[in-house]
């Protein structure tokens, strides 16, 4: 059934269906597009288009609606408890995300000698804005402390025992990410929550979760007061993003994105894709995404050159028990004796496209430069894994010297 489901899903999105010998498997990087966000900015280019908030016609109105309509329906989409206090900030993406909450929302809450709380191995976008804002308030002769979340090495998983050494009575603002963008692993924010208690401010980086999994900030979801994500990764246009702000602990963040004027096509394409996904249910694509990995991580396992990051399993949990920590449709992984563009390169000489770079990641793990990474979305399908590994093993081979195709 989850099959029939996915087939239906996958029909519509028009890049994938056309180019029938390609796999994306780039999806943290962004997302493609289903048909009917694509309608939705031809609909509103064609009936509406108009600048927002300052128009006495209707297109203008249309926009403005437009605008308005979208905030709510972040808000509606996150579960959001009371939409009345809480404020959507349109942006480009999730750095910029970021970026208006350390710049317009951080300094004016922070005094001398507050702390904030980074994890050390994140996407570099939540490690600079916090840093800005430190170089901010030293300007303005306060000194404030960024302190690193430690990294347990190869776990890919923050080191949870050493986050009651980290928070202190200082700690006033927590940066963390949802779903980490190299390990695919949930970062359990509400560990943190009970680490820092009731009082603190955390912000989370949900690039990676919106769109692929229930993202909710209701009662007894996740108690976290910026949710901060791209839009281009959750279906929408590239160019757009959202800050969803709680607006119950420290200042109040303004409803924004109006400065100039805004990305009215890219906030359209955001209504159509949270429409979408919440259509097509945002729990049953995790359930597909999170199987599909799954089937990678193992075929994996079983091939002597690869090595998967992140992924052993040493980690112990305050009970000296390892924590079960859940796996999403993110996999990176190393050949250790093919370098990563070369690998990369072959394996879009068979119609695999993924990234093979350095990942963005803040913290060192001297291992990620050799990586290839393998991103998941809706749209990919079981037959898409079994070819990758298929191309995967005959390379496994390869480096024993049994079938070399690759001249490598
Ligand atoms: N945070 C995380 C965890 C990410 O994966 C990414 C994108 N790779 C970003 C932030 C940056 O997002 P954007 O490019 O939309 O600014």
């Amino acid at each position: 059934a989850l099959a029939d489901w996915q087939r239906g899903l996958r029909e519509q999105f028009p890049i994938i269906t056309t180019h029938p010998g390609l796999a994306y498997l780039d999806s943290a990087a962004t997302a493609q597009k289903p048909r009917s966000v694509l309608q939705a900015v031809q609909a509103y280019l064609t009936t509406s288009n108009a600048n927002a908030g300052r128009g006495t016609y209707p297109w203008a109105n249309r926009t403005t609606e437009l605008v308005e309509r979208t905030r709510r329906r972040v808000k509606d989409f996150l579960g959001d408890p009371d939409p009345r206090r809480s404020a959507v900030h349109f942006t480009s993406g999730t750095t910029e995300g970021l970026r208006v909450i350390a710049r317009d929302w951080l300094t004016s809450f922070l005094s001398d000698g507050d702390e904030i709380l980074v994890p050390f191995a994140d996407h570099r976008a939540n490690l600079e804005p916090w840093l800005e804002a430190q170089r901010l308030l030293a300007d303005r002769g306060t000194d404030v402390r960024v302190r690193a979340l430690p990294y347990q090495a190869g776990s890919g998983d923050y080191d949870h025992r050493a986050l009651a050494r980290t928070v202190g009575p200082r700690t006033r603002f927590v940066a963390v990410t949802h779903l980490h963008h190299v390990y695919g692993g949930d970062m359990n924010v509400q560990r943190i929550r009970a680490a820092v208690g009731p009082d603190v401010p955390i912000c989370l980086d949900a690039a990676q979760s919106v769109g692929h999994l229930p993202v909710s900030v209701a009662e007894s979801a996740l108690d976290v007061d910026f949710v901060v994500f791209s839009g281009h990764k959750a279906l929408a246009l590239p160019g757009t993003g959202a800050v969803w702000a709680r607006n119950t602990r420290g200042p109040v963040l303004e409803p924004g994105g109006w400065q100039g004027t805004p990305n009215t096509v890219g906030i359209a394409s955001l209504e159509a894709a949270l429409d979408w996904l919440e259509a097509a249910g945002t729990e049953r694509i995790a359930r597909w995404t999170v199987a599909l990995a799954a089937r990678l991580t193992d075929g994996l396992r079983h091939l002597d050159s690869y090595e998967i990051l992140g992924c052993q399993s040493s980690l112990a949990g305050d009970s000296g028990q390892p924590l079960q920590q859940r796996r999403h449709g993110i996999v990176t992984f190393r050949h250790r004796g093919i370098p990563s563009d070369d690998l990369g390169f072959i394996l879009f000489s068979e119609g695999f496209m993924v990234r093979a770079d350095s990942l963005c990641q803040a913290g060192a793990d001297e291992k990620k430069d050799g990586s290839v990474r393998v991103s998941l979305h809706v749209y990919n399908t079981v037959d898409e894994i079994e070819r990758l590994l298929a191309v995967l093993a005959s390379l496994d081979r390869g480096l024993h010297g049994t079938e070399n195709r690759f001249h490598l």
